[in-house]
């Protein structure tokens, strides 16, 4: 604490990220990294963009990746959205399109950044259960509150809404803002982006840290309509001009351009969730059905903090939370083969003591 703070500082909870610690040989399944590198187009094209022309500031606009995602969602440049990471557009959307008179809306087990953005900007919010199967269900959503939030599929759970459901949310409430966080979204489910063209009331945020392997390069972008784009990039503009930098455009366009990588590492990830959840319910863990890049498990009798600390001592990491109805949960991040097959491994000696 110091006297100098701004008062508002004094009331920050800042989210916490899963830790990235520096031990030999350690098996990160704690933060949905993705396991595989990223498209060797996409190095390239950050190697290249390594040279004189760093003297120069990148464009502002970061032309050439709006360009690029339009072309692979078939939407119109002006109606996208780039940002450092995706948490730092959806910074941007709490702050543009958030920030209103009516509680904005969450579920009650959802990506634990919401509430920190809530408290930086000040934005009243209401959450809403999950039902016992730990769904999101959008019918609870209609009858109070403003604007509305979810991850799909949502985190930690990994749990998935068609996008049927959400094409009736948007019918059914034409006059709220929907903002729907899809950093999940190619590990198994349909996109909201399609939906962008009939609802001016949809927002979809996408990341390149997971399905694209750059979490390390810091990209997110976001969907809708242009009026919605405009007022993020009214907050962008009053904040950084170049949130993206010379390398992170050219390697996000290339990474874009790698369709064959994309597909091939993606359905890799996918094969070994479905062969890692059947695993972890042959060893009675109880596995709820996963669309992202993990797995969400509990078991029936072994406490999740123990075993997440039995697993760090043989270098594992996996992510607890400790929070209310999830706090027995573990979530597991899929890792390579062979990863998954050590976390087996070191799950059966445990279990065995
Ligand atoms: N949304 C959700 C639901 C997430 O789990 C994450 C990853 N922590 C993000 C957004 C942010 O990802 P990034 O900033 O790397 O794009």
């Amino acid at each position: 604490m110091s006297q100098f703070w701004s008062p508002i500082v004094h009331q920050l909870t800042p989210y916490v990220p899963g830790e990235q610690p520096r031990i030999d040989k350690l098996i990160k399944l704690n933060t949905n990294e993705n396991p595989y590198p990223p498209s060797p187009n996409a190095l390239v094209a950050m190697r290249d963009a390594l040279g004189e022309r760093l003297r120069l500031y990148p464009d502002p606009e970061a032309t050439a990746l709006k360009e690029a995602i339009a072309r692979r969602y078939h939407v119109q440049p002006k109606q996208v959205f780039t940002g450092n990471g995706s948490d730092e557009v959806l910074a941007h959307v709490f702050m543009a399109l958030l920030r209103q008179d009516k509680p904005l809306l969450f579920p009650d087990i959802t990506y634990s950044f919401y509430p920190s953005y809530c408290r930086l900007y000040q934005i009243d919010w209401r959450t809403i259960a999950l039902n016992d199967r730990f769904e999101i269900d959008l019918d609870d959503y209609d009858d109070t509150g403003g604007a509305i939030i979810f991850p799909n599929p949502n985190a930690p759970t990994g749990r998935l809404l068609p996008v049927l459901a959400i094409e009736q949310l948007l019918r059914r409430l034409p006059h709220r803002l929907v903002v729907v966080d899809e950093a999940y979204i190619d590990f198994g489910g349909t996109s909201a982006v399609g939906l962008t063209r009939d609802h001016d009331n949809l927002l979809v945020v996408q990341t390149l840290s997971k399905s694209r392997s750059l979490a390390g390069l810091r990209v997110g972008f976001a969907v809708g309509h242009p009026s919605l784009i405009e007022g993020l990039e009214r907050v962008k503009n009053s904040f950084n001009s170049y949130p993206l930098d010379r390398a992170a455009i050219a390697g996000a366009v290339a990474a874009f351009e790698d369709d064959n990588w994309f597909q091939d590492t993606r359905r890799r990830v996918m094969d070994s969730r479905a062969s890692l959840s059947k695993a972890l319910a042959q060893r009675g863990f109880e596995v709820l059905p996963s669309a992202a890049n993990f797995v969400f498990v509990r078991h029936p009798s072994r406490d999740a903090a123990g075993l997440a600390l039995a697993l760090r001592e043989k270098a594992i990491l996996v992510r607890h939370f400790k929070l209310p109805r999830i706090d027995q949960f573990l979530r597991i991040s899929i890792g390579t083969e062979t990863e998954c097959d050590a976390l087996l491994r070191a799950l059966d000696e445990i279990l065995k003591s």
